[in-house]
């Protein structure tokens, strides 16, 4: 399988390059060069598949020969082994015909885990084999970071660098994130914010020099392939478990860069019967404005209950344009250097198209709320601030009732206490056993002001030059 840049000018790589490199050198995303097809029959041949067989399935085909097929099913059997339920992406039913696909029982108690578990041994077993070592080095505002350190913790050849705002992050997180241990793991707490902490990375990414060329730099955020392509799995899992193929679902997904849903839409090409997608968002709302209005325009970011889809642009979209630009890799370069500078458009027959793909919808606080109080009120069922604007966003565009509506639960309610006590509910949802001590752990972390060179100093000392 090869891997060709959203922007045309990049050259293609294979599976591992793919792996090991963030943004393609012509600033754009890598995407397959052709998807994998599955028929119905194959589909339906996948019903009572564990979890990790079923991702061998899936994902097969991007990985190719990149690993021998027993090392990848051994590497998957591992990865969805460490979720603490069984079925490893449960569904709940909420109403009739409409259901949470809990993705929140890893490690962190976000979705990221799906991806970032699998991503550190990809990681591995990759640079054991080429007998090199890299850096991570990545900004979180949250889940992202706790996720890639959970994923990472086990590397041998792999340093890990989150930078987060000092104080600016919740308790529940920054633990999540200071509280493991491991000689690679280095968290570094930036007096500034979150935008300074992720344009010192994109920075660092630009200019890699500070590291002497002993290392190099690799990414975990969702621009990264390997992320897209874990997360199409269990859209072919949530379908099977209620009578897919052979008839066809709706799913909704709390969005923020587009990574998630991304995948669902990548999912159907694939051949999963799909027969709607709804992006759900918060009052960070720029892809329902494109959706609605074919305006894509940034506006300033506010900040809501649901803060991991606090963003301004979604990256992944892109992967999306490119598409809908026919992949053509010039269009989407002249037009996203145009969103750069404001307000763009798409020509109307192509957003038409992406109308009949897409449904949307946004969620304010308000309504958020009031979702978590009535799900909670009607089926004792707490939902996290992120879900919860999914199920809303569901039951607003929802076209036909015969089809199932599966939404993404994205997050744990524990890891977002306040939203919860919001909605005026005076359930406090409890941390999972194997996080009930998170509060008695030892923290690690340093302190940097908010300064490049300071960091990239601090980084070029602590990788252990093995
Ligand atoms: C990251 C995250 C999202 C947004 O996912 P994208 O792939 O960026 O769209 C939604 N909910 C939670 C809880 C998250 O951590």
């Amino acid at each position: 399988m090869r891997y060709i840049s959203t922007r045309g000018e990049a050259p293609a790589l294979g599976f591992e390059d793919v792996l090991l490199t963030g943004l393609a050198t012509d600033g754009g995303l890598y995407v397959p060069e052709s998807l994998p097809h599955f028929s119905l029959e194959e589909i339906r041949s996948w019903r009572g598949l564990s979890y990790s067989e079923l991702a061998f399935n899936v994902m097969h085909p991007f990985v190719d020969d990149a690993i021998p097929a027993d090392d990848f099913r051994k590497m998957l059997d591992e990865t969805y082994a460490v979720f603490a339920h069984k079925a490893v992406a449960p569904l709940v039913q909420l109403d009739t015909n409409e259901w949470v696909m809990e993705l929140f029982h890893g490690p962190t108690l976000a979705f990221k885990d799906f991806a970032l578990q699998l991503l550190g041994r990809l990681l591995d077993y990759v640079l054991e084999k080429r007998q090199q070592h890299v850096v991570i080095m990545g900004a979180t505002s949250g889940d992202t970071g706790s996720a890639a350190i959970e994923g990472c913790r086990r590397c041998k050849h792999v340093d890990i660098f989150i930078l987060h705002p000092y104080q600016r992050v919740s308790e529940v997180q920054r633990r999540q994130m200071t509280t493991v241990e491991g000689d690679n793991i280095h968290n570094i707490a930036v007096r500034g914010n979150f935008d300074d902490c992720q344009r010192m990375v994109k920075e660092s990414f630009g200019n890699q020099s500070f590291l002497g060329g002993k290392t190099q730099l690799a990414a975990v955020n969702s621009i990264n392939w390997a992320r897209i392509m874990a997360q199409i799995v269990y859209y072919f899992h949530a379908s099977l478990a209620l009578g897919g193929p052979d008839r066809s679902m709706a799913f909704s997904v709390p969005t923020g860069n587009f990574g998630d849903i991304f995948a669902g839409y990548l999912a159907k090409k694939m051949g999963l019967p799909i027969s709607q997608l709804v992006i759900a968002t918060n009052r960070n709302d720029i892809l329902h404005r494109f959706m609605s209005g074919n305006k894509y325009e940034q506006h300033q970011l506010e900040h809501t209950l649901s803060p991991s889809m606090d963003i301004m642009v979604s990256s992944n979209f892109e992967r999306l344009l490119f598409d809908l630009h026919g992949r053509d890799g010039l269009a989407v370069k002249t037009l996203l250097e145009n969103a750069a500078k404001g307000p763009v458009s798409i020509e109307d027959y192509r957003w038409k198209h992406a109308r009949k793909l897409f449904d949307s919808d946004a969620v304010d606080d308000k309504t958020t709320c009031d979702t978590i109080r009535e799900t909670y009120d009607q089926n004792e069922y707490l939902l996290d601030p992120h879900t919860a604007i999914g199920v809303r966003a569901a039951r607003n565009c929802r076209r036909d009732p015969a089809v199932p509506m599966i939404t993404l639960g994205t997050a744990h309610p524990a890891k977002f206490p306040d939203a919860v006590a919001e909605s005026g509910l005076s359930v406090q949802p409890p941390l999972p056993a194997h996080m009930a001590d998170l509060f008695e752990r030892e923290e690690r972390y340093t302190v940097l002001d908010n300064n490049i060179a300071g960091v990239q100093e601090f980084i070029a000392k602590n990788w252990k030059k093995t």
